[in-house]
């Protein structure tokens, strides 16, 4: 079922939804299904599985020269969908990227997804190489997530990169993009950002998950810049509790937020990360009773690979 269905179906109900991802390399897939088996509890209609890319590893050969060959620690995107899918009867959302993707090899992803059942993706331009200073597309893949979701909507209207194709099955993938309350690292401005966000749903997105955010006011404040500027899709906050004190600077860097003073000022009061962990929890107790308050549509949890914490919320709230 599409993430758009299951959002009308709630009639205003804010839904408990998670993201989650993949195993590293080697691990088992009943680690993963037991961290998400607790939070089964609060009925997810569907789970989001993040795509991460290849990276670089250097290996010291005979002669202390490096060879350099790319390696993805965290593979099976795809495969951990149908699983969950199987195995929980939930929906899944996939995460597709325009990084180190052909648009061929995107077509063929989404030919497996399709036949797997998956009836929804999140579509995205991706990270960049962890070692590389910018986003660099293939040769022949997508440079911005709006090319991507180009492909995709022309799946589901069964057109295919051969456009000759004669029996070519339309895919019916509910389409989500990726939008900003505090605006993309890379956007001049918000109301940049804001143009492209558009682009996005003029051309097909059905709903928008936001990058997680401490301050509720950023996420409110966002949605009403986004209806102003004609965006009218859900827009999916996103929230993750703080459960470290090295992640006030670890989580600015790496997602360009800020982190509210208020909070840091408590963090900083904290004599270890277990008391940095409860006071997380907390915060995100409080964000996420004011977020169902005003009635948004899912709290979207981002697990980071941890449900405890996740688990301690959302049995305080749903
Ligand atoms: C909810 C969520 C989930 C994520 N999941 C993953 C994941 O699973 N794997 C992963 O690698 N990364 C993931 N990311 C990170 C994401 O890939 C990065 O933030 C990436 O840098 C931007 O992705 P995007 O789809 O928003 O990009 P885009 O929509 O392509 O925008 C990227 C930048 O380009 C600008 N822009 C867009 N279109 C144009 C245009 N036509 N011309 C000029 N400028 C333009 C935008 O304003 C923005 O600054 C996720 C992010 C979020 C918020």
């Amino acid at each position: 079922m599409k993430v758009i269905d299951h959002l009308r179906n709630a009639n205003g109900k804010t839904l408990f939804t998670l993201e989650i991802l993949p195993p590293l390399k080697g691990e088992n897939i009943k680690n993963l299904f037991s961290n998400i088996d607790p939070l089964m509890e609060f009925k997810p209609p569907f789970i989001d599985v993040t795509y991460h890319r290849e990276e670089y590893v250097y290996k010291k050969k005979d002669g202390g020269l490096l060879e350099k060959s790319t390696t993805r620690k965290r593979p099976g995107t795809v495969g951990i969908c149908a699983a969950i899918q199987n195995h929980y009867k939930i929906d899944t959302v996939p995460h597709i990227i325009c990084g180190g993707f052909s648009r061929e090899e995107t077509e063929n992803a989404l030919i497996d997804l399709h036949f797997l059942g998956v009836d929804n993706v999140l579509l995205l331009q991706g990270d960049a190489i962890k070692s590389e200073a910018k986003f660099v597309p293939e040769p022949d893949g997508h440079r911005y997530a709006s090319e991507l979701l180009e492909q995709v909507v022309k799946m589901n209207r069964g057109i295919y990169l051969d456009e000759e194709l004669e029996t070519a099955a339309p895919t019916g993938f509910c389409i989500g993009v990726a939008g900003y309350p505090e605006k993309h690292f890379n956007a001049p401005n918000l109301k940049t950002d804001l143009k492209y966000l558009k682009l996005k749903v003029d051309m097909g997105a059905q709903y928008v998950v936001t990058q997680m955010f401490f301050d509720n006011q950023k996420y409110f404040e966002f949605v009403d810049r986004c209806r102003e500027a004609g965006i009218h899709v859900p827009i999916i906050p996103g929230i993750k509790p703080l459960t470290g004190k090295g992640q006030l600077t670890i989580l600015p860097k790496t997602f360009n937020i800020d982190i509210p003073e208020a909070l840091v000022d408590e963090a900083e009061k904290c004599k270890d990360n277990a008391a940095v962990k409860e006071l997380g929890i907390a915060w995100c107790i409080e964000q996420s009773k004011e977020l169902i308050k005003k009635g948004v549509p899912t709290l979207h949890f981002y697990s980071m690979g941890k449900s405890d914490p996740i688990y301690r919320i959302a049995k305080e709230l749903f």
